[in-house]
């Protein structure tokens, strides 16, 4: 049964400065709900001057800001947890009516946020420096963790609470002030977040929101005030984001687009197997950074693995994601439908083999929602540019090797490492695999290997440009400019008092 959506659409606004402000833009971008098609907000188009009024009041907030100690800093936080834990449902309803995921991985992108925010209230010890005493005979050198001041964020669709919160809570706790661009297509998760974020009585200027699309993104990168860029989507995008805050001398963390491989040895226990890779595969209708999108088969895991899988995809409930029972949800809009659909046929027509087709289903009462159903397609040649291009859609590819060097060579090949996995009872083959795998994020019998608030979000290649990750020690680095003081005090020392 369909649940009511809102009774009127949305239309947002930018925060900054302590208050809502109803943007200038000319043009506004329509916010879907996935599952019905149905407009239910409206995303303004902010413009570059728009951006330069949110970063002055981020930039006028900043001086007292940094002033404020950590400890101080971070009882703000402590206050966004306790609320952020009291409204999580409401929270999680509306990812699912503006992204289309179940309410039940709602939920839990949303625990993934508060962990953010949790480890960030550690910020009093993480932000500490170093020092030692007499470098030379009465000389003392000290490190010490400067904030850098106004820093930006730019991010996806697919997750719109977690992604911003691998930001935000390290940003304000290390004393800086903070811009977020949420995707236009989800603002309305992000618009909520900031009602609570102004509920626990942080400081005007702190947080600030400014909504839009390319210009807005463009005018962040170039903006001389701005100190540091956070980015997180599409390839293409991040490199263009990475080259453009380079030109402006900024500092940058920018990840991307992925195509994940798990390779599964005829030893791995099958029936895990099989429900963790189709959870990670098909969970959130494919459209993680760490869904895993081929399955790489040694030996006869060509035929047990393939058969199991097929098993577990077709019994995946598909639906609105507050309907009761839903597994997954539809995927973002019409044009990512039939782009995912497309790939399929591509991949047909170059040889695999769709041993679960899930084209165009048909959804009684959801018909203008953008539904696909799991697909698994067996024997997809490597010469396929399915088998290389990221499809952010629920498509599992089996390829079959001979042995774990020529499924590893797979990964090699791949322009994209953000995850790797294998599904083995092989500890010497799971070393291996550790060991040899070109991928940031490594999973032995996991399917989706996100690491906690407490590790940094780590990608290779394709998927991340830059040094210091999102997460944990790196943002608190990359958060920080450290400043060195060498001190002697000698002369003092031996007079005497
Ligand atoms: P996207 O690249 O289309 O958009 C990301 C952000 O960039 C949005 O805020 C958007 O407004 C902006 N943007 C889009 N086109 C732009 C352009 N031409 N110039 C300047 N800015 C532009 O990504 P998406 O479709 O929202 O998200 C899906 C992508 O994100 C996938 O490729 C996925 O793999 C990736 N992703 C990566 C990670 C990771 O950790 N590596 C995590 C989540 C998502």
């Amino acid at each position: 049964m369909s649940t009511p959506v809102t009774s009127q659409v949305i239309d947002v606004q930018n925060y900054f400065g302590g208050a809502w402000h109803k943007s200038s833009a000319s043009e506004y971008s329509n916010v879907t709900n996935p599952a019905t098609g149905e407009v239910i907000g409206r995303t303004p188009l902010s413009s570059k001057t728009e951006v330069d009024t949110v970063v002055q009041a981020a930039a006028a907030a900043f001086p007292a800001w940094r002033r404020t100690p950590a400890g101080e800093r971070i009882q703000y936080l402590f206050r966004l947890k306790n609320l952020l834990e009291e409204h999580i449902d409401e929270l999680s309803k509306l990812i699912t009516l503006e992204n289309g995921k179940t309410f039940a991985e709602a939920k839990a992108e949303w625990r993934r946020g508060i962990e953010n925010v949790e480890v960030a209230c550690g910020i009093p010890i993480m932000m500490q420096g170093y020092n030692l005493e007499d470098i030379t005979p009465g000389v003392d050198e000290t490190l010490i963790r400067q904030p850098l001041g106004v820093v930006a964020a730019i991010v996806p669709f697919n997750f719109p609470a977690m992604i911003p919160f691998w930001f935000l809570p390290y940003a304000i706790a290390c004393g800086n002030t903070f811009v977020l661009k949420p995707s236009e297509r989800v603002p309305l998760t992000v618009r909520r977040t900031m009602e609570l974020i102004e509920k626990t009585g942080i400081p005007k200027g702190v947080v600030n929101i400014v909504n839009g699309g390319r210009e807005v993104v463009d005018a962040l990168c170039d903006h001389p005030t701005v100190r540091a860029i956070s980015f997180v989507g599409s390839t293409p995008v991040a490199k263009h984001v990475y080259q453009r805050s380079a030109a402006a001398g900024k500092r940058m963390q920018c990840q991307g687009g992925a195509k994940n491989h798990v390779i599964v040895l005829p030893d791995a226990d099958m029936d895990l197997a099989k429900q963790i890779i189709s959870d990670s595969a098909f969970g959130c209708a494919g459209q993680r950074c760490l869904a895993v999108s081929v399955a790489v088969t040694i030996g006869e895991a060509q035929k047990t693995f393939r058969d199991a899988i097929a098993e577990a995809a077709s019994s995946i409930k598909v639906g609105f994601g507050l309907d009761t029972g839903v597994q997954m949800g539809p995927v973002i809009s019409p044009a990512s439908k039939q782009r995912i659909e497309g790939l399929i046929a591509q991949g047909v027509s170059d040889g695999a083999k769709p041993v679960v087709d899930g084209r165009n289903p048909k959804l009684a009462n959801y018909e203008g929602g953008n539904f696909l159903k799991p697909t698994v397609l067996d024997g997809v040649p490597a010469s396929s540019s399915l088998a290389d291009t990221e499809i952010f859609g629920p498509v599992l590819s089996l390829i079959h090797a001979d042995t774990i060097d020529e499924a590893i060579e797979f990964i090699r090949k791949s322009p994209y490492g953000n995850q790797a996995s294998l599904f083995t009872t092989s500890g010497a083959a799971a070393r291996k695999f550790r060991y040899e795998a070109p991928a940031g994020n490594i999973g032995i019998n996991i399917g989706v290997a996100a690491p906690m608030a407490y590790f940094p979000f780590s990608g290779w290649k394709e998927s991340f440009f830059g040094i210091l990750h999102a997460q944990g020690k790196d943002a608190v680095e990359f958060y920080t400019e450290s400043k060195i003081v060498v001190e002697r005090w000698s002369r003092q020392e031996t007079r005497k008092f």
